[in-house]
């Protein structure tokens, strides 16, 4: 037959059947062949090639799709917090809290001892509140709703302006800018200062009687030296109060250990901090340093708590049964690891990564190494530094430590993409023509994979 003429295609249904060993559901797989037959018909001069090629078209096809559901991966990348990579693994006890509360019933909203209607997360928001050491806490589904919460909810009246630091309009991550977050939520934006300089004074000019709410924003990602100025919380608190305008202050990762202490790093503002010193509300992320679920955690006056829960805004921010589960067991962690000292820390996978200290990271690259010693590739175990992420201490690194690779036969940005073809799939960092594994972030139980991951990704084609 002429292998232009479209009669040549074959059926679907004879494709589905040579695709059935796929773990894709049939209907995708269906989609896929239909879609390429498709393509063929419009385009006529394309020759059609032959059944087994064409199989094997779709089996590629199929092979990326199947790699792009969500999936457990080995992050490799020494960043702690990596939003790509969903930021912080659970604690074991949120993950059983988390399966319990999955897989039936639960008492969201009943009062146990009424049998009425209860409200949701009564118990969190006051063990949320003991935490952060304030009057009251809620929750909704990340730091950036609870700002959007907020800022729409203090400039609803007749006052609009917010008023912040031109040196805190910044952006944190992808498509997440402060005053984007501002116009979005229906504030008027009422910058003061420079870039490096906002002084008291600077605030003390701006407000006025459309002032709705001062914002202070953790600048997270990056830091300025030199000729900088701003002034503390506790300044700019007492200002505000005298204006009686609130004073929130977006803390992003929200540290609620003393990170110096615990880690050597420089100090992030804890919650209860930034309570003392005279802040309204505070708002941080549960999935960052916390350790817990994604979720947005705020926190202060009982006044404003309740009244931002009051809001009709709030019911579409709230936060499901599965958050509250997950964040439930691990604000329980916390509290319960007094004062969480450095035995309690491991408790929180977040915290236990970013302790542990280089010499047990030495010793597992160690044993690592030794077990890729038949493989056609360098493999050196090298000094390296891993970082927070999330924004969380721009200026530290963790002293880390990193399996250098490099296959004798393998381009570094070829071997990367076969490792993350690979099952778990392992996320490395390419750089200085080489593959770098970073074992600060690598859980201490995937160690047993990371080899087999090498082995398979040396030894197998490329993933097309
Ligand atoms: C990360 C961050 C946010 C966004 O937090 P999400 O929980 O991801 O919405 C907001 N503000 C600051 C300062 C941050 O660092």
């Amino acid at each position: 037959m002429n292998p232009t003429s479209r009669r040549a295609l074959p059926s679907v249904d004879r494709l589905a059947a040579a695709l059935a060993s796929s773990p894709l559901p049939r209907p995708f797989v269906v989609h896929h062949i239909r879609q390429l037959l498709a393509d063929y018909r419009d385009h006529p001069d394309t020759p059609i090639p032959t059944f087994d090629r064409l199989v094997e078209q779709l089996r590629t096809q199929l092979a990326t799709v199947a790699r792009s559901r969500l999936q457990p991966v080995i992050n490799a990348t020494g960043v702690l917090a990596h939003t790509n990579l969903g930021r912080a693994p659970l604690a074991p006890d949120a993950v059983t809290q988390l399966h319990a509360i999955a897989q039936g019933y639960s008492n969201l909203e009943l009062d146990l001892d009424s049998g009425q209607r209860g409200s949701r997360g009564v118990y969190l928001e006051s063990a949320l509140a003991l935490l952060c050491q304030s009057q009251a806490a809620t929750l909704v589904n990340n730091c950036a709703a609870a700002l959007v919460l907020a800022l729409r909810h203090f400039t609803r009246g007749t006052r609009r302006e917010v008023i912040i630091s031109r040196g805190e309009l910044v952006q944190i991550g992808g498509g997440f800018r402060i005053p984007e977050i501002l116009e979005a939520s229906g504030a008027r934006l009422r910058e003061v200062g420079t870039t490096n300089r906002t002084s008291i004074s600077d605030y003390a000019r701006a407000l006025g009687p459309d002032s709705a709410l001062v914002l202070k924003v953790h600048r997270s990602n990056f830091y300025m030296e030199g000729f900088v100025e701003s002034p503390s919380t506790r300044e700019l608190a007492s200002l505000a109060q005298s204006r009686a305008v609130p004073l929130l202050e977006d803390l992003g990762s929200g540290a609620l250990v003393d990170l110096r202490a615990t880690a050597n790093l420089e100090p992030e503002p804890q919650p209860h901090q930034i309570l003392d010193a005279g802040a309204d509300l505070v708002c941080f992320s549960g999935d960052k340093l916390l350790g817990g679920p994604q979720c947005g955690i705020l926190a202060g006056q009982r006044d404003a708590i309740e009244s931002l829960k009051s809001d009709p805004f709030f019911r579409a921010l709230r936060c499901d049964k599965l958050v509250h589960a997950a964040l439930q067991a691990t604000v329980e962690v916390y509290l319960g690891a007094h004062g969480v000292s450095r035995s309690d820390l491991p408790a929180i996978p977040m915290l236990r990564l970013l302790v542990t200290p280089p010499a047990e990271l030495r010793r597992r690259a160690e044993t690592l190494t030794q077990s890729l010693a038949d493989l056609p590739l360098e493999a050196h175990i090298i000094e390296a530094e891993a970082r927070i992420g999330g924004g969380v201490c721009p200026r530290s690194t963790l002293p880390s430590i990193a399996l250098r690779l490099r296959p004798h036969q393998l381009a570094p940005d070829t071997f990367a993409s076969r490792l993350r073809a690979g099952s778990p799939p392992v996320i490395p960092v390419v750089a200085d023509h080489a593959v770098l594994l970073h074992l600060r972030t690598v859980l201490p139980d995937q160690d047993s994979l990371l080899a087999p991951a090498i082995r398979t990704a040396l030894t197998t084609a490329d993933p097309t």
